[in-house]
């Protein structure tokens, strides 16, 4: 019998420049609530092992984000759109014997790309577009409100939707709205 070959291809990333690592970022990073612990991950690999999304991506590894950050490859962390395929299903904060959130590390990671990079993915966009407007994350279309009616369930609370535009406006998450950059899906490398 003919020997299988395994399709499965690893991610070979680039070759890291010298000039790309910012030796200050670890310091940054482990200031901002959920990456504290980031200079202590010693590279075991049980996140990325654990990992329901890397089972199935032969590019998003938990345990390379960590060491990225260790290392202060901000710019491709950032503009990596891998990022946002994590599903903050937080295994790899419960697995990790050196209590390292990913987690939480790719959550900061997310908010600075937003913020620095101007990118988010459109289903981000359209989900924080319909909550500044109506107040509720989904459009809720008439005919499931009808239905609300039929089964006999109250009417939905009403949004305040003043003040959620206002928290919009005063936390600057309405302008970034604007001029945000947006990708519909991650494409394999
Ligand atoms: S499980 Fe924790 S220590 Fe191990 S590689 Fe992942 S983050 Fe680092
Ligand atoms: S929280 Fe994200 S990185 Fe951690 S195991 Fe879940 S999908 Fe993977």
């Amino acid at each position: 019998m003919s020997e299988m070959k395994s399709e499965a291809r690893e991610y070979v990333p680039p070759v890291i420049k010298a000039e790309e690592l910012d030796p200050k970022f670890k310091y940054k990073m482990s200031k901002i609530h959920g990456a504290e612990k980031v200079m202590v991950c010693f590279q075991c690999g049980t996140c990325t092992a654990d990992c329901p999304i890397a089972r199935f991506s032969e590019f998003y590894r938990p345990r390379r984000i960590a060491r990225m950050v260790q290392l202060g490859l901000k710019d491709r962390l950032l503009l990596d759109k891998a990022l946002w395929l994590c599903s903050s299903c937080f295994t790899c904060v419960d697995h990790c014997p050196q209590g390292v959130e990913i987690a939480g590390i790719v959550r900061v990671l997310r908010n600075m790309a937003a913020a620095d990079k101007t990118l988010l993915p459109l289903v981000y966009k359209e989900l924080a577009t319909n909550l500044m407007k109506s107040g509720f994350v989904y459009e809720i279309p008439e005919s499931r409100l009808q239905k609300r009616v039929e089964q006999g369930l109250p009417p939905l609370p009403k949004p305040n939707v003043k003040d959620v535009m206002k928290i919009f406006e005063v936390t600057g998450s309405a302008g970034l709205l604007e001029k945000v950059q947006t990708f519909a899906k991650v494409e394999s490398k």
